[in-house]
């Protein structure tokens, strides 16, 4: 089954729109040719900024959160519409630091992915587990709580329509990286979680993404494991030409 091949940065809480605007400016002509998928996740301030310098090239500009209502007295929040209009078209649903730093229980990120299907953002669902729960022996456990609870009762004709990516929390920030076999033993379970509760087809169709401290020197032998159809890029996509870099190095595969 033949995958995009997808690389996604995340900004987390950097860039202002002019230096998004900047980053973009200094990318693209890094980028020219490329075949894979290239997404940038921005603070809600740059979205419009950066989708609008994108505009002509492959970038696809997303969020890295949203709320689960379709509007309403939520201080502080933003809807799918909101993000939809301001350019958006992907957002990045129950990272880990969402999940520890912001409390976000496994119901709550489901709503989310079941809005973002609803008003057509397309979610990237993350996933991972903690260094004790990896040496405790729950990674499976984790994952498939996580997959289970994110992704149960979407609706039937949107089930294909969603990324997900697996960011082992121990790797986050951290430069430690899971080896490219462990890397790819839990993407073919966490590819088997989403054909036991989508069906083998659909979760063929899946793209599974691999995040933690992702380089230019280690991306090469993650992209090669069968299961991995990208990388999710926080540190190192800050900069243009690590993060070009990155791109290069999966084209080269
Ligand atoms: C992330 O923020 O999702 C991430 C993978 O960060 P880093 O690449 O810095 O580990």
């Amino acid at each position: 089954m033949a995958r995009d091949l997808i690389i996604v940065g995340n900004w987390k809480m950097y860039k202002t729109s002019r230096e998004a605007a900047h980053f973009i400016e200094q990318l693209l002509p890094k980028i020219e040719g490329c075949k894979a998928r290239v997404f940038l996740a921005v603070p809600y301030t740059s979205i419009s900024t950066a989708a609008a310098a994108a505009r002509l090239a492959k970038v696809e500009v997303g969020a890295q959160n949203m709320n689960d209502a379709r509007d309403g007295a939520f201080t502080g929040e933003i809807a799918a519409l909101m993000l939809k209009e301001a350019g958006a078209s992907f957002v990045l649903l129950g990272h880990s630091e969402r999940r520890r730093v912001f409390g976000e229980s496994d119901t709550f990120i489901h709503r989310k992915v079941v809005r973002a299907l609803q008003d057509d953002l397309l979610p990237v669902l993350c996933v991972g587990e903690t260094l004790e729960e990896r040496e405790g022996g729950q990674t499976e456990e984790i994952l498939k709580k996580q997959i289970d609870s994110a992704l149960v009762d979407l609706p039937e004709e949107k089930i294909g329509e969603l990324i997900l990516a697996y960011e082992p929390v121990w790797a986050i920030g951290t430069g430690k990286i899971a080896t490219p076999e462990i890397a790819q033993e839990t993407h073919a379970f966490c590819r088997k979680c989403l054909g036991d509760l989508l069906g083998k087809r659909k979760a063929g169709q899946i793209p599974i993404l691999y995040g933690g401290s992702v380089k230019p020197e280690n991306v090469g032998s993650l992209v090669s494991q069968k299961d991995i159809d990208g990388v999710l890029v926080g540190g190192a996509s800050l900069d243009p030409e690590s993060f070009a870099e990155i791109i290069q190095q999966c084209e080269g595969i």
